[in-house]
């Protein structure tokens, strides 16, 4: 068994059975099975069960917020709105992308359909249990495939509900299979399964090598939604005080455990000061403390082991020379709780420039000129997101077109539910959301007339 321990009091409540490699065969048989009546269905009969998933995780949205919090740390408007509001989205999108006809695309004499894989194996984070789940399994699902699904031994539970709500939902037994487990040797044995077709894999990049290379073995497609250390560009004409706020904000969102998080904030050496200070007062305003007060907009970090990370990098960042502008505050003395720091003056080709530190942590750095700040942003071997602020819309997007990453933001424009989202280089490969990660849990198939 697996104890799940709720950061904020760490006491235990709750634990999942670890399954052995036989338990992962056992599943991936039952997938197998499932998998041919389900991807038989009409599209619209799979289009009204995932509705009726999709209505049932929307009358057990408040519980979901309460238990992904009690598993993870995140306050709870944070639980409400993003770790639960995304996945609703992302199941709406698949319903409404199946409610319209099949058109295979033609060309020339070829008609090219795009079918189910057949069985995916979905390993999932912590950070945003539920989301990182529905991202794969809504769409697996809506394009026939049967899923095998082995959560975050941290943040386990939510997945047990969502199973609870996938049979309600009457979607039938073998379509969606839990198995709980340690990434090895539970998450392991089904990355590296010849009853496998895809492997769908979000973590870090560490684990996401390992599930490549065990899938390589069997030939078996692999999409990896890996870190990131993305860059918020803030050029010499922008908005000053509004780039900031947002950065800081986009930052320590979910206590800056978000993959996607902007934790570099690349600002215009005559304007540094003026960001810094600028940065510390916003940072002054994240109230760290129980996620269940209203109060609170930074809750605890999801582990011990998060949490020990966290303040290793911090201390690494101290000694490698950045100067603490904001932080160091107190913080609750039980739950695993890092209070939000914010470094100024960071050099670019530093540990805390360079590695993914997952937790409230603000690295601001100097750059020259527009053609430094991209050369700047570019140079980690991530690249899943980032930012550029400006008041000239065409230079923002000029600089956005240069970024080597997966997706940018301009002047804070919002996260669209549906647009394509992954990364390159060391952040991963594969897309997830809307039409793009639809096409993910597919093959391609051409008939030639
Ligand atoms: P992790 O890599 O430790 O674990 C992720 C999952 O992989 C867990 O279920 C774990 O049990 C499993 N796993 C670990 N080793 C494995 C192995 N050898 N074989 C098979 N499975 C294995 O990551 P984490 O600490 O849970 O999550 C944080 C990381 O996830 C961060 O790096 C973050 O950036 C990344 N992340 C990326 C995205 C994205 O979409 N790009 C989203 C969220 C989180």
């Amino acid at each position: 068994m697996i104890d799940v321990i709720n950061p904020a009091t760490e006491q235990v409540i709750g634990s999942v059975a670890a399954g052995s490699p036989d338990t992962v065969s056992g599943a991936v048989a039952a997938a197998r099975a499932a998998q041919p009546a389900w991807a038989a269905l009409p599209r619209t009969e799979r289009a009204a069960r995932l509705r009726a998933l999709q209505e049932g995780l929307a009358a057990a949205a408040p519980e979901l917020a309460e238990l992904i919090s009690a598993e993870m740390g995140a306050p709870l408007p944070v639980a409400r709105k993003v770790q639960v509001g995304l996945p609703l989205a992302t199941l709406q999108s698949m319903v409404e992308l199946l409610d319209n006809p099949e058109v295979p695309e033609t060309i020339g004499n070829s008609r090219v359909y795009r079918e189910p894989v057949g069985v995916v194996a979905a390993i999932t984070p912590w950070n945003y249990p539920l989301h990182q789940t529905v991202a794969k399994v809504a769409p697996a699902l809506a394009a026939g495939n049967t899923v095998v699904h082995k959560p975050s031994e941290v943040a386990p539970l939510s997945a047990n509900r969502l199973a609870e709500l996938v049979r309600a939902a009457g979607i039938p037994d073998g379509v969606y299979n839990v198995v709980h487990g340690y990434g090895d040797p539970t998450g392991a044995a089904l990355a590296g399964h010849p009853g496998i077709d895809l492997v769908s894999f979000t973590g870090s990049t560490a684990a996401g090598r390992k599930v490549a290379a065990l899938a390589a073995a069997n030939v078996t497609r692999v999409a990896l939604e890996l870190g990131g250390k993305s860059a918020n560009v803030i050029l010499d004409d922008a908005d000053l005080a509004a780039a900031v706020k947002v950065g800081v904000a986009n930052c320590f969102l979910n206590s800056g455990q978000t993959c996607t998080a902007w934790t570099r904030m690349l600002v215009p050496e005559s304007r540094h000061d003026e960001a810094v200070e600028l940065a510390a007062a916003a940072a002054a305003k994240y109230t760290v403390g129980d996620p269940s007060d209203p109060a609170t907009r930074l809750g605890p970090l999801a582990s011990a082991a998060q949490r020990d990370r966290v303040l290793g990098y911090i201390e690494r960042g101290k000694r490698d020379g950045a100067t603490v502008a904001f932080g160091g505050g107190e913080v609750p003395a039980v739950g695993y709780y890092v209070a939000p720091v914010v470094f100024a003056g960071v050099d670019p080709e530093s540990v805390i420039a360079q590695e993914e530190i997952f937790g409230p942590v603000l690295s601001i750095i100097r750059y020259r000129d527009e053609a430094d700040a991209v050369r700047i942003a570019n140079a980690t071997r991530y690249g899943l997101a980032g930012a550029v602020w400006s008041a000239d819309r065409d230079r923002a997007l000029a600089v956005a077109r240069r970024m080597r990453t997966g997706q940018v933001d301009i002047n804070g424009g919002s996260f669209n539910p549906l647009a394509p989202f992954g990364g390159i280089g060391d952040s991963g490969y594969g897309r997830e959301l809307g039409p793009h990660g639809y096409d993910e849990f597919t093959a391609v198939k051409a008939v030639q007339l």
